[in-house]
């Protein structure tokens, strides 16, 4: 095993890190245990993970990633026109609202209300960060081999 001292493929990288959009915190560590994710793994997203490589212990860095690199560009095809009267009373038919839907086989998706309209709902199911660019601020705080185990599974186990 080598010894970790800068992020690498194989690697468990611990950070910390605030996700901006649009000027506004989306999600953060702060108050919570760092992050940990497999370096090389798929864990995290691919534009973010490419900035990682090389960054030793201790190092920040402010990382942009266009949407492409993050959550993907806005899908036109995304857009669902549902008519209102399959809506069950309970749901509240306003633009931003957020939904729990089945596909055909049963599996649960997510969907927000877009628009509505006299006849018809427009829902969007492009991930709500979709068309977005990140502005992520990262901090790595520990960095160690992964186990055979966490190679195998792909990612992180509690160590310990
Ligand atoms: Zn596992």
């Amino acid at each position: 095993m080598s010894d970790p001292k800068t992020v690498q493929d194989g690697q468990v990288v611990s950070m910390e890190y605030t996700l901006r959009v649009d000027g506004e915190v989306i999600d953060s560590s702060e108050g919570h245990e760092p992050f940990e994710y497999i370096q090389g793994a798929g864990n995290i997203i691919p534009g973010l993970e490419r900035e990682m490589y090389g960054m030793a212990i201790g190092e920040s860095k402010e990382v942009t990633i266009a949407a492409k690199d993050g959550y993907g560009e806005v899908d036109e095809e995304a857009f669902i026109d549902v008519p209102r009267d399959r809506f069950p009373p309970s749901i509240p038919l306003k633009e931003g609202v957020e939904l729990q839907v089945s596909d055909q086989s049963g599996r649960p998706m997510y969907a927000r209300i877009h628009e509505v309209g006299d006849e018809t709902v427009r829902l969007d199911f492009n991930h709500p960060l979709a068309g977005k660019e990140l502005h992520f601020s990262v901090k790595v705080v520990g960095l160690r081999d992964a186990t055979d185990e966490e190679m195998a599974h792909r990612h992180v186990h509690p160590q310990e």
